[in-house]
């Protein structure tokens, strides 16, 4: 049994994955609704209550996490009795903007210039040290573009000091980059590490919209680099499981952007896309089992249903589309499926996207 703290579509996916492999699935979340409802038990409570985590673990060879936000005194609760993969101290690393950007500079992975503010005066002074344009963020609890502001003369320091809640902040410099990119990689416990080829990625209104995989015209030693950076935070952190690097291209070189502890959006055309997904390889790594390659199998896309669904029928008539629902309410903003496209040669799938492209609007 493997127990997952979140229910939504990422433990729909693992569930998915997973019972291929005999595996059987528990998760906690606070919705009964969650995505996972039907494809294993679910614990319906919050994430912090101390019955539920016990409930979850009992009986779980091994537990793991959908989201970074999970308490990390959760999954500390959990480690005590039942192996957590990956192990909750990366959560500490993962769920503070200033320690990951720290962690990346250490390990030679060049990223945007930074400096923390706690204070309306340290605003000042980390605004300043980055430069204007500068992107401040909330340290903690941002996601999708949530939680950040954009600072463009010191006349807006006063609004974006009340708009983030006068929180532990990270101002960046606001990098003109060509391109966002992402590396996803597995590493097992035996320190066996798999890394998938870089994808470029999309976003619309600060949520990922589309993902190219490899990521078309990419520098060889770019990928190279990539990989060696995704090598270096997995053997740094003692990592077992997935973890994706969201990056920027900037002049023919990588920063590194954040990195999500667990299965990514920018990963889920490696279903059809890659010899082996990246929710098999995170199940294959954290329950002790060798992991599988991570090469493409031709060319991917993958375009995320966000807030409505298009007409499926038109959607499944494009050749090389496999439909991915999860079984949510719609709702604007939230991600209700996606759809992968594979084909053998770039222009072909280019042709195919813009097909869909069409049909999503
Ligand atoms: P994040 O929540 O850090 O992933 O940021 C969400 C999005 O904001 C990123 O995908 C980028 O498009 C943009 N962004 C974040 N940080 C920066 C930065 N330092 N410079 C330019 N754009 C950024």
């Amino acid at each position: 049994m493997i127990g997952i703290l979140g229910g939504g579509q990422l433990a729909r996916m693992l569930a998915l994955a997973g019972h291929p492999l005999g595996e059987r699935f528990r998760a906690l979340d606070p919705s009964p609704d969650a995505g996972v409802r039907d494809l294993g038990q679910l614990v319906v409570a919050p994430y912090d209550d101390p019955e539920a985590l016990d409930a979850l673990a009992a009986g779980c060879d091994v537990v793991t996490y959908e989201f970074e936000r999970v308490p990390a005194a959760s999954a500390r609760r959990i480690a005590k009795a039942t192996p957590v993969h990956p192990h909750p101290g990366v959560l500490d690393v993962a769920q503070d903007r200033l320690t990951e950007k720290e962690l990346f500079g250490r390990l030679g992975l060049a990223t945007p210039a930074f400096a923390p503010a706690s204070s309306r005066a340290e605003l000042d002074a980390a605004v300043s040290s980055v430069g204007i344009p500068a992107v401040v963020k909330t340290r903690r609890e941002g996601y999708d573009g949530k939680g950040q502001f954009v600072v463009n003369t010191p006349a807006d320091l006063d609004r974006c000091w009340t708009a983030l809640g006068g929180k532990d902040l990270i101002a960046e410099e606001l990098v003109d980059f060509d391109r966002e990119l992402s590396v996803l990689a597995a590493r097992s416990a035996d320190g066996d590490t798999v890394v998938y080829p870089v994808v470029e990625n999309v976003h619309r209104a600060g949520i990922l919209h589309l993902s190219r995989a490899p990521a078309p015209d990419l520098a060889p030693e770019l990928q190279v680099a990539a990989e060696a950076h995704a090598r270096s935070v997995l053997d740094e952190l003692d990592y077992v499981g997935v973890v994706a690097i969201e990056l920027f291209e900037a002049g023919g070189r990588l920063m590194g952007n954040e990195m999500a502890p667990r299965v990514h959006n920018s990963g889920h055309w490696t279903i059809e896309g890659a010899v082996t997904s990246q929710f098999a390889n995170h199940l294959r790594a954290i329950t002790g089992r060798p992991l599988g390659s991570a090469q493409a199998r031709g060319h991917a896309a993958m375009v995320n249903l966000v807030g409505s669904l298009p007409d499926l029928g038109e959607v499944l008539r494009i050749n090389g589309a496999q439909l991915h629902l999860y079984d949510k309410p719609s709702r604007p903003g939230r991600k209700l499926g996606h759809v992968t496209l594979v084909a053998d040669v770039p222009d072909e799938l280019e042709q195919r996207l813009s097909l869909l492209t069409r049909l999503i609007g």
